[in-house]
């Protein structure tokens, strides 16, 4: 019988605003270009094309106040302050309509991006993961139950008390019911997904010695240090 000769180690658990209720993750599923600024000021044109998706893997995850390293192989770390929905219930080519009975919760959360490799796969026409998927790469802040997104939120970002990013969510082309219902026509959302939902404009460099803090309004802060 083949075995592994090492255990892969555990995945960490997320923190919730539910008492004694911790989050294993599944997958990181990231969506692309959600925000019509984003897209023009990455030289995109923001026109309602469906959605596309790309992964980061679970084990890329840390919770928010972690000091990481500057992470290899880049001069252009970026942020990107993004609204993550943690799936709860499972579901195929699920209806927008329905979509929001299949979230957990929500997060603010941090796509950190190695914008130079992310230029080249571009221009080279390869894949974004290691541009995208790199240990450390997603910056996960507290999981809140039962919000309710109907009352818009903005969401924002300081890199130290610089403001980078700041929108409201409601600006997202693709609202979180619709990206649900498209992922899930790809996918069959399971358990622990985590679906990070796109970031506005605003993007730019981070520094070793500073701090990110992604703020939504009324949720718990996502905050990385750069050792
Ligand atoms: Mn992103």
């Amino acid at each position: 019988m083949p075995h592994l000769a090492v255990q892969p180690p555990a995945l960490p658990v997320f923190s919730t605003d539910q008492p004694d209720t911790g989050v294993r993750l599944h997958r990181v599923i990231c969506v692309g270009r959600n925000y019509a600024e984003h897209a023009r000021e990455m030289g995109n044109d923001p026109e309602r094309e469906p959605p596309f998706f790309f992964f980061k893997p679970a084990s890329a995850v840390v919770p928010s106040g972690t000091t990481i390293p500057y992470p290899p192989a880049t001069d252009n770390l970026h942020h990107e302050a993004e609204l993550a929905v943690l799936v709860g219930t499972g579901g195929a080519e699920i209806a927008p309509q329905a979509a929001l009975s299949h979230v957990w919760g929500l997060a603010a959360a941090n796509d950190l991006t190695r914008r130079d490799l992310q230029a080249e796969a571009k221009q080279m026409r390869r894949p974004w993961d290691m541009a995208k998927g790199f240990d450390n790469s997603a910056v996960l802040g507290r999981l809140h139950r039962g919000v309710d997104l109907a009352g818009d939120r903005s969401i924002r970002c300081r890199v130290d008390d610089v403001l980078r990013q700041d929108a409201p969510l409601s600006a997202m082309i693709w609202p979180v019911e619709e990206i649900i219902a498209h992922v899930s026509r790809l996918l069959t959302l399971q358990p622990g997904d985590l679906i990070l939902t796109g970031t506005p404009a605003g993007v730019g460099p981070l520094a070793r010695g500073q701090t990110c803090t992604v703020e939504i309004d009324g949720f718990d802060p996502a905050t990385v240090t750069l050792a």
